[in-house]
């Protein structure tokens, strides 16, 4: 098993990143390790990176010490990339993450290509979050690395609900429970707390949804136009997918946001029959059997057509089983 206190200790200059366009496990694990970093390991400097921080996880510990540009020029001694299951992912901070003496990759993504000198990736944990707490040493998280893990798993789980919620996600979250964080206010301020503008979306993305292969698969399409007419960032879109994927009689629910000419950010999420994981690795993304992500080049419909294609595929391959 990976020692992280050991790795640390080498180390005078530690460099945490998470992957582009952050989520709750990706803040949650990112401000977890660095409140716990900076609390036990005061002589060393530690920076941590994301590209932003959602202003619904802003309450966190140090949101405000986050880097959102690269220090040009810095070799760190030690990179730890995290909730990222290929280097790409890591974005602006990729560069850094080479020159760094040592780069350390802990993961719970089961497409992870286990892209550093030292992987740590556990395939089944619900989250990085949860990842992280194993490795960390129980008696020294405070309350500000509690809260951190907490919103992480709460994220990852969509609230305890998905099927990447075990035994030991429950256990965790009890001992977080512990530390004295505020449970239901982590889960409302973060999870379901929506702006006006997040619902207005969430509307118009059911509104306009289709169904393909009788009522199996449930689309939706986000236009760049219609995120600037609303002023939206694409973690406005973040709970949209997982309304879409409820529908009685949905298989697999596929969102799609256009992202320039051409080229569609594809989010997918399963009930259980198609490993959407699997198809998402075809076209250079990756997630879990559950909840995958993918770049896709062409035309809206080209993207529907291949992707329920693949779906389809997959589908039959199910019922023959
Ligand atoms: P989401 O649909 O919420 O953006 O992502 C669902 C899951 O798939 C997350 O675990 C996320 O990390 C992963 N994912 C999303 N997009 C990509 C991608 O382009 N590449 C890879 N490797 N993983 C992705
Ligand atoms: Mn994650």
């Amino acid at each position: 098993m990976l020692n992280l206190t050991n790795l640390v200790k080498k180390a005078d200059t530690i460099a945490i990143a998470g992957h582009v366009r952050p989520d709750g496990d990706c803040v949650g694990s990112c401000l977890g390790l660095y409140n716990y970093l900076t609390r036990e390991f005061g002589g060393k400097q530690v920076d941590v990176y994301l590209e932003s921080v959602p202003e619904a996880f802003s309450f966190l510990k140090n949101t405000d010490k986050v880097c959102t540009e690269a220090k040009q020029g810095t070799v760190y001694d030690l990179f730890i990339s995290l909730d990222c299951g290929s280097v790409d992912r890591l974005g602006f901070t990729e560069a850094l993450f080479h020159a760094a003496g040592m780069n350390v990759n802990i993961d719970h993504h089961i497409s992870n290509t286990l892209f550093a000198k030292c992987n740590h990736v556990e395939g089944k944990a619900s989250s990085t979050c949860e990842v992280l707490y194993g490795l960390f040493d129980e008696e020294k998280i405070d309350k500000s690395v509690a809260e951190c893990l907490y919103l992480g798993i709460v994220h990852d789980t969509g609230v305890f609900k998905h099927s990447n919620t075990s035994r030991r996600t429950m256990e965790v979250a009890g001992c977080l429970l512990e530390k004295g964080i505020s449970s239901s206010k982590i889960i409302d301020d973060s999870f379901y707390r929506k702006t006006y503008l997040q619902n207005q979306i969430l509307g118009r993305c059911l509104l306009e949804s289709i169904l393909l292969l009788e009522g199996k698969i449930i689309f939706s399409f986000v236009s760049q136009k219609v995120m600037q007419l609303y002023g939206a960032v694409p973690a406005d879109l973040d709970g949209i997918i997982d309304q879409m994927r409820v529908t009685e009689g949905v298989e697999v629910a596929v969102l799609v946001r256009e992202e320039g000419v051409q080229c569609h950010k594809v989010s997918m999420r399963s009930n259980g029959k198609v490993d959407v994981s699997r198809i998402c690795c075809m076209f250079g993304g990756g997630g879990h059997k559950m909840a995958a992500g993918c770049t896709m080049n062409g035309s809206v419909h080209d993207v529907m057509n291949n992707l329920s294609a693949h779906i389809s595929h997959q589908l039959s391959a199910y019922k023959a089983e």
